[in-house]
């Protein structure tokens, strides 16, 4: 059995606790060592017996508490070459035992859990989303991503979970406030994705039986909980799916842990 829970989801920092019973790890780490002890012991998780930390890339939303937390639990982070040059500067002191870099799409294990991160579309140096595997059970992590194509699409199939970005509304996106290159940047090839493109990811996936998904990475400007989940209940309704009954369907928060998740 696998728990996973989104601690913390979007711009402002993202914060994902996976654990097989045995080890226990955080994918990314952009808030304060302090606030993610509190969200950790709010699902019942003790922090010192993490075993370690994944980041997916080294915008700042994603490594801000990385470098705090290793030295606090004495844990290493896990990144590939290209990330580690980008945010090295950024985590302060980290113990070379601490200090693990991975190659892109070669498998590895931490502890009894195998992972694989595999290449995503996004402005960031050397930018990747995860398999987890343990306990018969596959996890995929994707956010931060520009757009899907079949490889991608391939990384996520079989998956018992996915937890998938849901960035913005295109309308809301392009009729708000920000400036046009900013714009352009986030509906790019290597910004993030669209309600309506997770929306079509979920319905292709939940077509080949994956079952369970959260949707997470909301903008706060351009999208809201509630939009991104109608998107995908639209498109999947359409499909005669409905969340509840076939699939598992939930939103990441911005601000607080969502919902424990055990698959
Ligand atoms: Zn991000
Ligand atoms: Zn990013």
């Amino acid at each position: 059995m696998i728990k996973f829970c989104s601690l913390f989801s979007g711009s402002s920092g993202n914060v994902i606790f996976v654990s097989d019973g045995e080890t226990r790890i955080l994918i990314d780490v952009g808030i304060s060592t302090k606030r993610i002890i509190e969200a950790l012991h709010s699902i019942n998780e003790d922090p010192s017996l993490l075993n370690a930390v994944l980041i997916t890339h080294e915008h700042i939303d994603h490594i801000a508490g990385a470098g705090s937390i290793s030295r606090r639990f004495n844990i290493p982070i896990y990144a590939n070459e290209g990330t580690w040059n980008a945010m090295e500067y950024g985590l302060g002191n980290i113990k070379d035992k601490n200090r693990v870099v991975f190659s892109t799409n070669e498998q590895f294990y931490i502890d009894d859990i195998l992972v694989h991160a595999f290449p995503i579309p996004h402005d960031a140096a050397e930018p990747v989303g995860y398999n987890l595997y343990a306990a018969n059970r596959k996890i995929t992590v994707a956010t931060d991503m520009g757009k899907m194509d079949a490889t991608l699409m391939g990384r996520m199939e079989k998956s018992d979970l996915l937890m998938l970005e849901s960035n913005h509304d295109v309308e809301m996106l392009m009729n708000g406030a920000y400036p046009w290159p900013l714009k352009k940047r986030i509906s790019g090839g290597n910004g993030h994705l669209s309600n309506d493109t997770a929306a079509r990811v979920v319905t292709s996936l939940a077509k080949k039986n994956v079952s369970a998904f959260i949707l997470g990475h909301l903008s706060r400007e351009n999208n809201s909980p509630g939009l991104a989940e109608r998107t995908t209940c639209d498109m999947l309704e359409e499909n005669d799916i409905r969340p509840g009954r076939d699939i598992y369907l939930d939103i990441a928060l911005r601000e607080r842990h969502s919902r424990v998740v055990t698959v």
